[in-house]
């Protein structure tokens, strides 16, 4: 199973290539798949992260920032719950909507549990009713997450949940601020409660199980999108070109993708500054995910339209359908 490293303070070392672990839990052990659900921006990535421990899914001010499901892996004493981050689900714009749409409707259908995240700091809004409605026709059990409880005032706590309740029933709530962790570990427990007994499905220290490529790109989108703000919106993907372990440090060539060359002057920047800011702050998270130095040869290349070829989405990892 490809995995990233673990940070070193984290976990136990990694095995020798090839040694299996055998791995025992207790009677009653609870193990499954949990999709988040949720529109863009209500804290799906935030409550990953927060959750797993580590920064696995990247998160961002700018909606529909996550496109790849994600996995993060909490293993817990009782529990091993394996999350989906999902692409929020709204009404598609274009090809790439569609296919972020599709990506989390298949979701819904293969997990043991749904987690519909919404934003509890806002009433409910058409978006939400949208969601609700798709979920009727999910069989796995529903479990509602009210997030941002960090920013409602104590004296309107009570009746917006009882909005939130009115829209999706009968189903078990919860509130929690997935920023500052307060009541994620409620969440969790009851997560877990409602997934079918079983063993490790992932080995108890692996926190994500995605390639550790796809992740060191959406490093460097993730500060192309914080660096950049709306000057460069979703016109932009990333694509590691190399990643090769050299004796002092590991060696990662990538190159990010635009659509026009007006955007190739912003993210190059004056003198080559704001490319030269990307990639310092790229690195440094980068530095954490392989444990490691790391030296990031970053290039901008202009490929118009790329949002519209399917064949480019397919080879950038954005699905083949
Ligand atoms: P996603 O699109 O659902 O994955 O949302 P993100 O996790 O990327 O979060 C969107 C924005 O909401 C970011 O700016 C987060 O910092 C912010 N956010 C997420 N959770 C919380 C929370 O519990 N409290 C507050 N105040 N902000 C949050
Ligand atoms: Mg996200």
């Amino acid at each position: 199973m490809p995995h990233p490293r673990s940070p070193s303070q984290a976990g136990p070392p990694a095995l020798p290539e090839g040694e299996q672990t055998v791995t025992s839990t207790p009677p009653g052990y609870r193990s499954g798949f949990v999709a988040l659900i949720g529109r863009p921006n209500v804290g799906k990535s935030t409550l990953l992260n927060q959750l797993v421990g580590h920064k696995v899914a990247i998160t961002s001010p700018v909606a529909q920032t996550t496109r790849n499901r994600l996995r993060g892996i909490l293993t817990r004493p009782t529990a091993q719950l394996v999350l989906l981050d999902t692409p929020g689900i709204h009404k598609p714009h274009h090809l790439l909507g569609e296919r972020l749409v599709k990506v989390a409707r298949s979701t819904i259908g293969e997990v043991d549990v749904v987690l519909l995240l919404m934003d509890g700091s806002t009433p409910p809004g058409q978006g939400d009713a949208y969601i609700t409605q798709l979920l009727r026709h999910c069989a796995a059990p529903l479990v509602v997450g009210l997030n941002k409880q960090d920013l409602v005032p104590p004296r309107r706590a009570a009746q917006l949940q009882r909005s939130y309740r009115g829209l999706v029933g009968d189903c078990p709530f919860f509130g929690f601020s997935a920023l500052h962790g307060d009541g994620c570990e409620q969440l969790v427990e009851g997560l877990s409660q409602r997934l079918p007994e079983g063993p490790h499905l992932y080995p108890p220290h692996a926190v994500s199980d995605q390639p550790e490529r796809l992740l060191l790109a959406e490093q460097i989108r993730e500060q192309v999108l914080h660096l950049t703000r709306e000057e460069v919106p979703h016109s932009v993907a990333v694509r590691i070109e190399d990643v090769r372990e050299e004796r002092h440090c590991t060696r990662i060539a990538a190159v990010v993708l635009v659509e026009r060359s007006s955007q190739k002057g912003i993210l190059i920047g004056k003198g080559g500054a704001m490319l030269k800011a990307i990639g310092t702050a790229a690195r440094l998270q980068m530095q954490t995910l392989i444990a490691g130095p790391v030296h990031l040869e970053l290039f901008v290349k202009v490929s118009p339209h790329w949002r519209r070829h399917p064949g480019r989405l397919a080879e950038l990892g954005y699905g083949n359908g």
